[in-house]
């Protein structure tokens, strides 16, 4: 059996690898290495896949999120609810802008963000909502579009995690949009073990709008429409051709990419489903799952450090995603959300357990994997 990893990006690489290879050298070639064809390429091709209007190619997610919130004229002291379950760089722009991260808990089926509590938070500063689509499943978004339409705020999607993932609209039966185009906006990270990885960092900003893309544009390139004239205060992020070109490849691969993660989620599903100690990921009928991460819940009764140890020892990695809700972080614990203040998070990040996902798990791997887990659990 080959080593299991947690992300075989290798594995990945190597049957791709000559056309890959090609691309960089091209780019290599040219030397046009900043705003090259490769970039406005790769926009293109990202724009049909998502079927958005405008691709603004970045330097990250991070910084993705960070512009998006730049573009939307807000004042020192706003309110941008978000999850208190996600990775630190939702919560960390909106610090960083000067804004207050408002964290709000989860659900405990889907880990993404509860609407309810969501609906609770808004306060008359609020002035943004951040769903973040966690895992690879879209979050309620017509519950979260219905809150922002009925409060006039703006919605941002964390994608990061999600590419590809489709949201059925249960209030419009007819429409099915792929997340990170439902919102104002929704950044992506290309991130190299993202769903769709560059060879680096790299990451987009999606939107239908017309002016918000245009100042979205101007924001990445230092604030500017031309040359040495600066209408915005903005940063310096942008899209490397060579990761570009790495990425216009790899976009061809991409519905494969995710039917493999898919084929792996349902083979542990199937072997994993009937155990009462643990839990095996929620789908909602609002979403399609592309399983950035394959994630479990255990049983209380489970201790968790030694499931892993023993899988580790059986060859098995596994992660922890995520230990620490924001609202318990030491650089976030200012606002007076204690311990027990967002139960369910709290809850799951003592409890959650993601298994090895990427696209070239084999069914002689996952037997393995399952029949280890299924062992500890009988120990
Ligand atoms: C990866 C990730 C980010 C940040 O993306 P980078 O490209 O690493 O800056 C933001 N939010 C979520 C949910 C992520 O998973």
């Amino acid at each position: 059996m080959r080593d299991i990893k947690m992300v075989d990006l290798k594995g990945q690489y190597d049957k791709i690898k000559p056309e890959v290879d090609r691309a960089i050298d091209e780019v290599i070639a040219s030397t046009v290495f900043i705003n090259g064809p490769a970039v406005k390429n790769f926009a293109i091709n990202l724009g049909k896949y998502m079927d958005v209007k405008h691709v603004i190619p970045c330097g990250n997610g991070t910084d993705a999120l960070q512009v998006a919130l730049m573009s939307l004229d807000l004042e020192p002291g706003d309110e941008v609810i978000t999850s208190t379950f996600t990775f630190i760089a939702t919560a960390e722009v909106i610090a960083l802008l000067n804004l207050k991260p408002v964290l709000v808990d989860v659900d405990p089926d889907t880990f993404n963000i509860d609407t309810e509590k969501v609906e609770e938070a808004v306060s008359e500063r609020t002035k943004v909502i951040i769903p973040v689509h966690l895992f690879g499943q879209a979050s309620d978004m017509d519950r979260i579009m219905h809150i922002a339409d009925k409060h006039e705020l703006k919605v941002i999607e964390d994608t990061c995690q999600s590419i590809g993932a489709e949201f059925y609209s249960l209030r419009n039966t007819e429409e099915v949009n792929k997340v990170g185009t439902i919102g104002d906006m929704g950044c992506m990270s290309f991130f190299p073990s993202k769903n769709l990885g560059a060879f680096g960092d790299a990451g987009a900003i999606f939107t239908n709008d017309d002016k918000l893309a245009d100042k979205l544009r101007a924001i990445v390139n230092h604030g500017s429409f031309k040359k040495y004239y600066h209408d915005y205060v903005g940063v310096n992020s942008r899209l490397d051709s060579i990761q570009a070109a790495v990425l216009d490849v790899k976009l061809k691969y991409l519905d494969e990419y995710i039917n493999a993660r898919q084929t792996a989620a349902v083979y542990y599903d199937k072997h994993l489903g009937d155990y009462t100690k643990i839990k095996i990921p929620a789908r909602t009928a609002y979403s399609t799952h592309v399983f950035h991460q394959y994630t479990i819940t255990l049983d209380q009764s489970i201790d968790r450090v030694n499931m892993q140890k023993y899988l580790k020892d059986n060859g098995i990695p596994s992660m922890v995603y995520y230990p620490v809700p924001l609202h318990l972080q030491k650089a976030y614990r200012h606002d007076g959300k204690t311990k027990g203040t967002m139960p369910v998070a709290e809850n799951l990040s003592g409890q959650v357990l993601s298994l090895p996902m990427h696209t070239e798990l084999d069914e002689e791997q996952l037997h393995h994997i399952c029949s280890k887990v299924i062992e500890f659990l009988h120990k």
